[in-house]
């Protein structure tokens, strides 16, 4: 352990640190930084994972208990894409048509995930 100088990987602000190498000193200087973008990186990394999770129980084989068919995986790879765009702040909402199926991804302090399917039934008599 030595002393060394630590920069924030967000906002370069630098300070002196104790630690084994210059990775480490980095990361502790961009944990505790006054910036606050480490814990925000985190917020955002936390919802990418929970939004996989949500567009497995949604679009994947989850998605059979609600009466739905599950989507192909490129689908749910472009679906969870956008949805990270829409976590990183770089789209605010997203409506994938597939088929009858609707998936809408909305950004915001929550981040939402909506399936829906348009059916229609009738009939005619003469
Ligand atoms: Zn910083």
């Amino acid at each position: 352990m030595d002393y060394m100088i630590g920069r924030c990987r967000f906002c370069g602000s630098e300070r002196d640190v104790l630690a084994d190498d210059q990775e480490r000193a980095d990361e502790m200087v961009s944990k505790e930084c006054a910036c606050g973008q480490w814990e925000r990186e985190e917020d955002r990394l936390r919802k990418k994972f929970l939004l996989k999770n949500e567009l497995a129980r949604l679009l994947g084989d989850g998605c059979q208990e609600m009466g739905f068919t599950p989507l192909s995986p490129e689908v749910i790879s472009v679906a969870y894409a956008v949805g990270e765009l829409i976590i990183d702040e770089k789209m605010e909402k997203a409506t994938l048509k597939i088929g009858r199926d609707s998936v809408i991804i909305t950004g915001g302090v929550k981040i939402g995930v909506r399936r829906n399917r348009k059916e229609e039934w009738s009939g005619e008599v003469q």
